[in-house]
């Protein structure tokens, strides 16, 4: 993100769509991720036509897919592919700062403009604003006395990936300064953790509250997950960069199980939370292999855990909504699920 604003472009995230994937089908076979078969549909149906360009990271092998099928039919001005390395070693970090290298250089062709260290800078400086502001917004939803629900706090992150990011900063600090008073009480709701793969919209979070729970937090990537950690300003500024993609909270593309559960863990403690509920998008297998450890930890802890397998990243229906309903009822009852 830093690098395409220091290009003086606004980075913004590419919605999966609202389940839709049909136009997927001539191209990715039906049993591929959802999520990677909804961009597909969006690009192919022309609702990603106002964008300038892409950067398609080969995250896993849809990832990978994606970016051959767009770079044959869809095309476009700018497509630029970036490898991310799993580790955050010494080794992967210069290998990263290379890729960082050779997306500035990209960039700088497409742009046709030098990009400045002082560029980068400025950029690193007004992302590192906006995860402080989604950071204390994200409090906001903890509280069982404010005015902010998780489904709010949803709309306000996505708000912050597809915005200009200095128009987000300035609307953010008013939002503060604004809502930050107490007159809500939402103390009788069970307080819930929602984690696993990427959550289009925000039906899930408003299914889980219309059931009568609280998202107090999450671990997701259209979530807080998104905006942690800081860019250190003081170091080379694509070292910095690189730093922060890879040491940052992570996805299960990114990091181990361990580290995975030990982070939800922490956080449902942390937030209170009396459940979590674990999203998984059919076909990601990285998320799903974390499900049976997860579960065993959390039963260790007597945290019940609801697993939601979905075959849209935005979809919801009348069996989820039953499955969310008992869960919470089973959290109101202070029962517990193994
Ligand atoms: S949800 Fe899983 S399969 Fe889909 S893009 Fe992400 S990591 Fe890849």
């Amino acid at each position: 993100e830093e690098l395409i604003m220091a290009a003086g472009f606004t980075p913004c995230r590419i919605e999966s769509g609202d389940g839709r994937e049909e136009g997927a089908d001539a191209f990715l076979p039906a049993n591929l991720c959802p999520y990677v078969r909804g961009l597909l549909d969006s690009a192919l149906s022309g609702r990603c036509d106002g964008l300038h360009g892409v950067v398609l990271v080969a995250s896993c092998d849809a990832m990978r897919r994606l970016a051959d099928i767009w770079t044959l039919y869809v095309g476009g001005r700018f497509i630029h592919r970036l490898d991310v390395p799993r580790r955050s070693d010494c080794l992967a970090e210069n290998f990263f700062v290379e890729q960082l290298r050779g997306l500035r250089s990209a960039l700088e062709r497409e742009a046709v403009r030098r990009i400045a260290d002082d560029d980068i800078a400025r950029a690193i400086e007004t992302l590192n604003e906006t995860r402080k502001l989604i950071s204390r917004i994200s409090l906001l939803r903890t509280d069982p006395f404010s005015p902010l629900t998780g489904s709010e706090f949803a709309a306000i992150a996505r708000c912050a990936v597809e915005s200009d990011k200095e128009r987000f900063n300035t609307e953010a600090r008013r939002f503060l300064s604004a809502f930050g008073g107490k007159v809500k009480d939402r103390t009788e709701r069970p307080r819930v953790l929602l984690c696993g793969s990427i959550v289009n919209g925000f039906a899930l979070q408003e299914l889980i509250e219309d059931a009568g729970g609280a998202v107090v937090t999450d671990d997701l990537c259209t979530g807080l997950r998104h905006y942690d950690g800081l860019v250190d300003a003081s170091s080379d500024p694509l070292r910095g960069i690189a730093r922060r993609y890879l040491r940052r909270a992570g996805c299960a593309r990114m990091k181990g199980a361990d580290a995975r559960i030990r982070r939800l863990l922490g956080l449902a403690k942390e937030h209170g939370a009396a459940g979590v509920v674990y999203h998984t998008l059919k076909f990601c297998d990285l998320v799903q292999a974390d499900l049976p450890r997860l579960r065993e930890a959390l039963r260790q802890e007597g945290i019940p855990l609801l697993h939601v397998d979905r075959d849209g990243a935005s979809a919801a229906g009348g069996q989820l909504t039953t499955r969310v309903e008992a869960f919470i009822e089973l959290l109101e009852k202070g029962s517990r699920q193994d």
